[in-house]
């Protein structure tokens, strides 16, 4: 059935019925199954089966664990998502995380582990800006500059550098004068912990002081112009998913300085036919302790144990365990019952993490216009309601291919008031004055907008105003509660960053013991 035949009620349906396909009545209770509720010594509930909660359980499970990971959806892999059965030939979508950089080891690992590959994703070919097409060549060779005012040299990212730079330098000064070589926070999912690993709260004060200013008044009071501001809103649209006036300067002058920063040359891959066999590896090795379709609703605990209480076929029902790990979004923890409450500070930033928006649109095309000598290419960076338009079935023979959109900021709310009807006309006539045969071929689309799935209701973590400090928080235990997922890992909003959070959490439960 090709996707512009169908209705978008009927897409739903497909989609729904290819979901409900893997489903298994909920049957047995799992507390018949896990053979009473009170727990022995080493059962450790788990809550969330994205990465965090995976790599976790199966960390543990491996040391000899009694895991019972129990996921409110009936799916493994939250935010890690692939569409396929929507579309025509084989093809298929990353909706959710996509790329892993050169650095992320942790995801490198464990597709090794499972004997998944990674696949080079393609660097950016075209701009398109303020209605004007520009190839990345010519930007690069100085044939042609950016349509915004003080921008300055070849590059696309970055151009806020220079009104940080005094910072950044502050930043490096000091990491001399303290004998520090090199910059690790406390990355501690590994064996080893960082001999370098630092607590950033020693930074000088003034450094610290960035947190209180968000990143479009830092940039305005260095005297950056408008338009530096509204670059950095598309360039930064992928790293982080908020808008400049809410992202902390502190996290941004950090990035700087750490030169983790994205930028046009950043080496990305994703995982050769799809991103979602890394949790469903994880997921069949763990085959019976996982428990799907068990939405938590409360956790209490004391000094000798954890309760959790889920539902189970609509009931409301619990287990008890030795320990917990929380690895749910903070946006959904925010809406669960917590008895005795956690510390002040940690409810705090439980209740105040900032996440942003994004929406992914997956579009069909039934051939590869973007191919032709005339297209400005097939990866394109915009300042259009679609942000980043990129050909995904890079691993696919023609002559199909999708076009897949990353939205991110206040262009991801806009499109996620509109019906997905609208949606998928703004995704065409969007793409028309990028590629102007893209009607011609275009066969249809499907939109995911992850502030509107009940299981994460947001983006991923930024860095707000004031919240230098949260992640530290929201990763520290609390009594025989442990806390993991990307909003907890020094490396926040990726994959990698959500196994080195469960890895640390396994460890901490394992050194305890
Ligand atoms: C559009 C998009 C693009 C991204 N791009 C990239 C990228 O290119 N590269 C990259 O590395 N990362 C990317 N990320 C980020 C990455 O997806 C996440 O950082 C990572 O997958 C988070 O894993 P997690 O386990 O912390 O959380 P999640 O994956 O959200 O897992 C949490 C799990 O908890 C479950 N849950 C929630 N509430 C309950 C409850 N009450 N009871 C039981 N279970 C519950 C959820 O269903 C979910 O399965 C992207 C994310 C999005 C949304």
């Amino acid at each position: 059935m090709s996707i512009e035949n169908s209705s978008r009620r009927e897409f739903i349906k497909t989609s729904l019925f290819f979901g409900a396909s893997a489903l298994v009545p909920v049957g047995l209770a799992l507390t018949n199954i896990v053979q009473g509720k009170n727990s022995d010594d080493r059962r450790i509930i788990v809550i969330g089966a994205g990465l965090a909660g995976l790599a976790c359980s199966y960390d543990l499970y491996k040391a000899g664990y009694n895991v019972i990971l129990l996921e409110a959806r009936s799916r493994p892999g939250g935010r890690v998502r692939t569409y396929r059965d929507p579309f025509a030939d084989g093809l298929y979508a990353e909706m959710g995380a996509e790329y892993v950089d050169s650095e992320d080891h942790y995801v490198k690992k464990y597709a090794k582990e499972f004997g998944l590959s990674i696949l080079k994703a393609k660097l950016y070919d075209g701009v398109y800006v303020r209605g004007k097409k520009f190839r990345m060549k010519d930007l690069q060779s100085l044939r042609h500059q950016l349509p915004y005012a003080d921008v300055e040299g070849s590059n696309l990212f970055g151009q806020e550098k220079k009104y940080i730079n005094h910072y950044v330098e502050r930043i490096q000064t000091w990491f001399k004068q303290n004998s520090i070589s090199s910059f690790s926070l406390h990355d501690s999912g590994g064996q080893k912990k960082s001999k370098n690993s630092i607590n950033i709260n020693n930074l000088p004060q003034d450094i610290l002081d960035l947190d209180n200013l968000s990143v479009a008044d830092l940039l305005r009071k260095e005297g950056a112009h408008k338009d530096i501001i509204e670059l950095y809103t598309f360039t930064n649209a992928t790293e982080s998913t908020g808008r400049p006036e809410t992202l902390s300067a502190f996290s941004m002058v950090l990035g700087h300085f750490m030169a983790d920063s994205f930028n046009e040359e950043t080496d990305e891959g994703r995982i050769q036919g799809g991103n979602d066999q890394l949790p469903k590896a994880f997921a069949k090795s763990l085959s019976n302790t996982i428990f799907y379709r068990r939405p938590v609703k409360k956790i209490e605990y004391n000094n000798d144990g954890v309760e959790v209480s889920f539902l189970e076929d609509g009931k409301l029902t619990s287990l008890k365990g030795d320990k917990c790990v929380i690895t749910m979004p903070v946006s959904l923890l925010r809406r669960t019952k917590i008895n005795p409450a956690f510390t002040a500070d940690k409810m705090h930033c439980i209740r105040k993490q900032s996440y942003g928006h994004v929406m992914k649109i997956a579009m069909q095309c039934k051939h590869r216009f973007w191919d032709e000598s005339a297209s400005i290419g097939q990866r394109v960076f915009t300042d259009t309601p679609l942000r980043r338009v990129y050909h995904h079935s890079i691993d696919q023979p023609g002559p199909r291919g999708i076009l897949l959109s990353f939205t991110s900021g206040s262009d991801a709310e806009k499109l996620g008031r509109m019906s997905e009807a609208r949606r998928m006309e703004v995704a065409q006539s969007t793409c028309r004055k990028i590629w102007l045969d893209t009607p011609q071929y275009w066969e249809g689309g499907i939109s995911k907008y992850w502030n509107e799935d009940p299981w994460i209701r947001a983006s991923y973590s930024v860095v707000g105003v004031g919240q230098k400090d949260f992640r530290e928080i929201l990763a520290r235990k609390e009594g025989l509660c442990h806390f993991a997922g990307e909003h907890t890992s020094i490396y926040r909003s990726s994959m990698n960053g959500a196994i080195e959070s469960g890895l640390r959490a396994s460890r901490e439960i394992q050194i305890d013991n």
